[in-house]
């Protein structure tokens, strides 16, 4: 018999990852062959970790905080998106022994939003906070939708002023610091900050959601984050954390690597009933 084919997340911390969970439903759902197993990987032992992964037959990689960008710069050919994110949280290892890298965060969000949500895109007005990571590896698949206007607020606005300049050719882009929002309503505010982590919110101002708007936090954890119940508090439609985006960005890579798709809203009902959640 055939055994199952190897594949991992890489990431430092990875203890709390759930996507061991997720791809052994996945692979449940659909009768694929493999397993997938988390890796403690630092930096400084990516290089040597990948190759040993590659050697001993492994067949696909996801990776995390804070390798994204080594995994870019790894793979031999990358996508497109890839490539405007400067970051891979997906590796395929081809026939050929060729690393092929993607990233497939920001579809995942998108299809989150548009498909589990019904929270449409095109044509609405969208605040993004924070211009790390995340919001690099969102911008591509979210101005690919069309959106009215994209507006980047940073604590740091240099960096949010630089990434709107970036992406610029892409759509309607505009950067700017937290105070300068004020009174200006958008139709979904996207929390790509990393503050939730810590328990923190961004210093928003009042008038900044529309009515009925709705509010993502990219971030997620057992309990709803403080810019979920932020968004509460502020009358938002929705307001929800990125357990949706979590599990959708996987069911790409699984299709990636696998050519067969999962389906993505069992998984997210049933991570959200183990945390009390409904969506
Ligand atoms: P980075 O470290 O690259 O960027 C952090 C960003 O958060 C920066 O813009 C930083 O601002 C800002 N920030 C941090 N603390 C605060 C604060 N207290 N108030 C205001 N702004 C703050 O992180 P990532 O971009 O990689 O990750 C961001 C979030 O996205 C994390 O919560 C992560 O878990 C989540 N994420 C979720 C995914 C999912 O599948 N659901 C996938 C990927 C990420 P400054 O530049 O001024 O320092």
């Amino acid at each position: 018999m055939r055994s199952a084919d190897r594949y991992a997340v890489f990431g430092h911390p990875i203890g709390h990852s759930q996507s061991p969970r997720i791809h052994a439903v996945f692979a449940g759902q659909t009768g694929q062959a493999i397993r997938y197993t988390a890796q403690d990987v630092p930096a400084g032992q990516f290089r040597d970790c990948l190759d040993r992964f590659v050697e001993g037959g492994g067949k696909g990689l996801n990776c995390t905080v804070p390798l994204k960008e080594l995994a870019w710069r790894a793979a031999d050919k990358t996508s497109e998106r890839a490539e405007r994110a400067k970051a891979v949280n997906t590796l395929a290892v081809r026939e050929s022994g060729e690393l092929f890298g993607d990233n497939t965060d920001g579809l995942g969000l998108v299809r989150d939003l548009a498909d589990n949500l019904d929270i449409p895109l095109a044509g609405r007005g969208i605040l993004l906070l924070g211009a790390g990571g995340a919001s690099r590896g969102i911008l591509q698949p979210l101005l690919a939708e069309g959106p009215s206007r994209l507006v980047i607020a940073n604590r740091t606005q240099a960096k949010a002023d630089a990434l709107a300049l970036e992406f610029a050719d892409l759509g309607a882009v505009e950067a700017r610091g937290f105070a300068d929002l004020a009174g200006e309503p958008f139709d979904l505010i996207l929390n790509a900050t990393s503050a939730s982590l810590d328990g923190d919110l961004p210093p928003l101002p009042a008038g900044i959601l529309s009515a009925g708007g709705a509010c993502y936090d990219l971030a997620y954890g057992s309990r709803p984050t403080a810019f979920v119940r932020w968004g509460a508090e502020a009358g938002a439609g929705v307001s929800v954390d990125g357990i949706g985006m979590l599990v959708e960005q996987a069911a790409e890579a699984f299709f990636i690597w696998r050519g067969v798709r999962p389906q993505t809203r069992p998984v997210i009902d049933l991570l959200n009933a183990e945390r009390g959640l409904k969506r």
